[in-house]
């Protein structure tokens, strides 16, 4: 066999192996699924995207629903997935798909690159599975698997190594099933060619692997290292009055912008949290009732949440009482949701 058959042989090995995948189920593929299945991946693993994405389509059956919803429906939706400014560019895309194409996501790939929130991988996504469109989709998983068949040294971190990437990805993509070959590279990403240990005893591309044959697989793909994730003590209070309990909503842009949260002081030790806190509200700290330790991508929250009562909260439009069912529908910070659950 040729150097250039492997794309055949993984289509070949997909053609047996392929995931059964709810977003997967639609013939021919729907475009809707396949762009929030999509970006909800980008959030968190396979599995834990499921649930989440059969809520969202049994909520928002098509692009025009989403459209029409509330961002706070479309934020609730999306609250546990993190990361809440892809649910507000999900809702702008739907709104421009409705106002400007009718309902339908546009089948040219510049068009879909357009959308907001739509990068070069999920553009590459939707028109290549749903419209059979030759584009290649280079995410972290085709990244790793690209770099390791090419023993490519350059760090994919860094926009060389990605293109040097991407390039080959362009030359190697088949222009008769694209859709499938990409997806074919993310199940194979996803069960062979894995981050630390790949299974290359098992893989279908091992004779036309440059990293196995030289070894050195665990060596690749370069990736520079992250900054450390900066950490801090959150000190809340949960301030329960008639029945309700008072709320504080985030600023509009940055982190978790526009979500509901519990009265909350971050510092970075926790006695300084708890005093912040108190100053915020002018009262006493309580009893402790919560603990949580949240990781964000680039921070973490040693979260501890107090009864507590105070004389004269904050008001404002930005401060407002719910009551608990209300703490249901409202769109919360992250793991503040967590927090409503057990008040
Ligand atoms: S042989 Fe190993 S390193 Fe190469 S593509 Fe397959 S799993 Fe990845």
């Amino acid at each position: 066999m040729e150097r250039n058959d492997w794309p055949r042989v993984l289509l070949a090995w997909f053609d047996v192996n392929r995931r059964d995948l709810p977003w997967r189920e639609s013939k021919p593929r729907n475009p809707y699924h396949v762009w929030i299945s999509e970006i909800m991946l980008q959030q968190t693993r396979t599995e834990a995207v499921k649930p989440y994405f059969s809520a969202w389509m049994e909520r928002f059956p098509t692009i025009s629903d989403v459209a029409a919803a509330d961002e706070a429906e479309v934020l609730h939706a999306w609250q546990g997935l993190g990361y809440y400014s892809r649910a507000r560019n999900i809702h702008k895309a739907a709104q421009v798909i409705a106002e400007q194409y009718g309902g339908v996501m546009p089948r040219d790939p510049e068009a879909i690159r357009a959308l907001p929130g739509i990068g070069d991988y999920t553009a590459g996504a939707v028109a290549s599975i749903a419209y059979g469109e030759k584009r290649p989709a280079v995410d972290g998983n085709v990244l790793r698997v690209y770099a390791r068949l090419y023993a490519v040294r350059e760090d994919i971190l860094k926009s060389a190594g990605r293109k040097c990437i991407t390039k080959l990805a362009e030359e190697t993509i088949p222009g008769d099933r694209p859709g499938d070959f990409n997806e074919a590279l993310m199940d194979l990403g996803a069960e062979v060619c894995i981050p630390k240990h790949p299974r290359c005893a098992a893989c279908p591309l091992r004779a036309f692997c440059e990293a196995s044959r030289l070894g050195i697989e665990a060596e690749l793909p370069v990736r520079t290292k992250k900054k450390p994730q900066t950490e801090w003590q959150a000190a809340c209070a949960i301030v329960e009055r008639d029945g309700r309990f008072l709320l504080h909503r985030r600023p509009p842009k940055g982190m978790l912008a526009n979500m509901w949260e519990f009265p909350m002081a971050l510092a970075p030790e926790a006695e300084e949290s708890r005093t912040a806190l108190e100053k915020l509200l002018g009262g006493r700290v309580g009893e402790l009732r919560w603990t949580l330790t949240h990781v964000f991508t680039h921070r973490i929250w040693h979260m501890r949440a107090y009864d507590m009562e105070t004389a004269g909260a904050p008001s404002g439009e930005d401060w407002r009482w719910f009551t608990r069912e209300e703490l249901r529908q409202i769109p919360l910070a992250g793991p503040h949701a967590r927090l409503a659950a057990i008040v």
